[in-house]
């Protein structure tokens, strides 16, 4: 496993005090071979290796910090990265009802019993008024199935028409749920064996009637790279919006999710991990990754990693303060790990005795938003110009302001900030003499 691999190598690399580029390299050849083991796609690998190497260069390299810690937080953040980043994405129902969500997939990947779980999911947890139909002509079975799982879950289902056909269904089910005023309308497809044509054709068909606001996928995460050439050829043919997961229960590598995310591009929103109705999670790249990684306490390790290089990072920036050195390099930095660790508890927290100017910006309202944009701005500036702000005149602010997408208003907002925090930091050095410690003073 890509655990053993890497103990290994980082009982190897454990004992040296920097990462060099060469440690990089082998770590990263571990984690190549690991990532193939774990049924991940070559492309895939390959698009992955560029990227941690692309983030093992940009990683400070940090005394305080163990090598193999390091390697396995690059590791960890490229795997997260390639998964589509941390933050779930839930469903936007913000349509005029009934909001249509069409599953596809092939038979057996767990369309209906997915149906019913974001059935039972909408209605209990978001309060929508919901109807299952099922478009399944082929299967009588199939339409009983989905039936009896409404009745399980107390969602409405669409009452069986016999000889009706796929597209028939589907515009009384619109006509039905409009009358009716349900919020959510949860169309389930037909099951196809294998890629067939028609199948696929009545499914375009099938989205163009009911335009759907979201077009999910149902994969079986079990069927590996079969499952990755069924999301391209669907993603081919409809207008998918998101992955769906199933038996991640059953999936001990967790490849093939990487993999299909890789190659669609398309945000995985929900993982299925069992048959009961309440067996289906909104999708955690953590602890994909985590599971990717094959160790059981790899977050907490990658957690940990995090927590060593933030402080040793507030440390650096303590003593740079306590000088009354404070430019905009700076507070690009302060930014990002304010957002990295949840807000304004993150880093301001850390500095003994900055309470109050955490004080100044909780009151001042900064939001996690609010990061992004005032780091494009300062990344949006010269090296010259983030070191001596003095610098930014009328025309170099509206070149920035370009830049980065903002208003210039922004821009001297920012400016403004970052002023009244050098100043305090400027007099907390004056005043406190030998360091941070005795800012508390203050
Ligand atoms: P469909 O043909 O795509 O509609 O697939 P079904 O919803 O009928 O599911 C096929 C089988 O897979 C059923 O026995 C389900 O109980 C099972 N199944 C669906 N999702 C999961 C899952 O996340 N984990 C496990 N273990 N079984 C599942
Ligand atoms: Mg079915």
């Amino acid at each position: 496993s890509l655990n053993e691999r890497l103990s290994g190598l980082f009982d190897r690399l454990g004992g040296r005090g920097v990462l060099s580029e060469k440690d990089v390299d082998e770590a990263l050849r571990e984690v190549r071979v690991a990532l193939l083991d774990a049924d991940v796609a070559l492309p895939v690998v390959r698009q992955f290796m560029t990227k941690a190497r692309e983030l093992a260069a940009g990683e400070a390299i940090i005394k305080a910090v163990k090598p193999a810690d390091q390697v396995v937080k690059i590791v960890y953040d490229g795997l997260i990265d390639m998964l589509g980043g941390e933050e779930p994405t839930p469903i936007d129902l913000a349509a005029v009802p009934p909001a249509v969500i069409l599953m596809a997939g092939l038979q057996g990947s767990g369309k209906t019993t997915t149906s019913a779980k974001l059935a039972l999911r909408l209605s209990k947890f978001e309060r929508k008024k919901v109807m299952m139909a099922s478009l399944d002509t082929r299967r009588p079975a199939a339409m009983e199935q989905l039936k009896l799982l409404g009745e399980q879950v107390g969602v409405d289902v669409l009452p069986i028409i016999a000889g009706q056909s796929a597209v028939e269904i589907t515009r009384r089910a619109l006509q039905s749920a409009k009358l009716q005023g349900y919020d959510v309308l949860i169309l389930d497809t037909a099951g196809r064996t294998t890629l067939d044509e028609a199948l696929m054709a009545e499914a375009a068909e099938i989205a163009t009637i009911s335009n759907p606001i979201e077009t999910f996928l149902v994969a079986d995460s079990l069927t590996g790279q079969d499952a990755v050439r069924t999301a391209e050829a669907f993603h081919a043919r409809l207008p998918l919006t998101g992955l769906i997961l199933t038996r991640v229960d059953g999936d001990g590598r967790g490849g093939a999710m990487l993999s299909m995310r890789a190659v669609t591009g398309l945000p995985i929103k929900f993982t299925g991990s069992g048959e009961k109705v309440d067996a289906l999670d909104v999708f955690d790249a953590r602890r994909i990754a985590g599971r990717i990684l094959g160790q059981g306490d790899v977050v907490a390790l990658v957690e940990k990693a995090a927590q060593e290089l933030d402080a040793a990072k507030a440390e650096q920036m303590a003593k740079k303060l306590s000088k009354g050195q404070f430019d905009l390099n700076d507070l690009a930095d302060q930014l990002g790990q304010m957002k990295r660790m949840g807000g304004m508890t993150g880093i301001m927290g850390l500095l003994p005795g900055v309470q109050k100017v955490k004080k100044q910006m909780d009151e001042m309202n900064i939001s996690d938003k609010m990061f992004d944009r005032q780091i494009a701005i300062i990344s949006s500036m010269t090296k010259l110009e983030r070191k001596k702000p003095d610098l930014l005149n009328a025309s170099r602010k509206r070149r920035i302001a370009a830049g980065a997408g903002v208003d210039v208003a922004e821009i001297n907002r920012l400016l403004k900030q970052h002023r009244q925090m050098a100043d305090v930091f400027k007099m907390m050095a004056r005043n406190g003499g030998k360091g941070m410690g005795n800012m508390a003073k203050m």
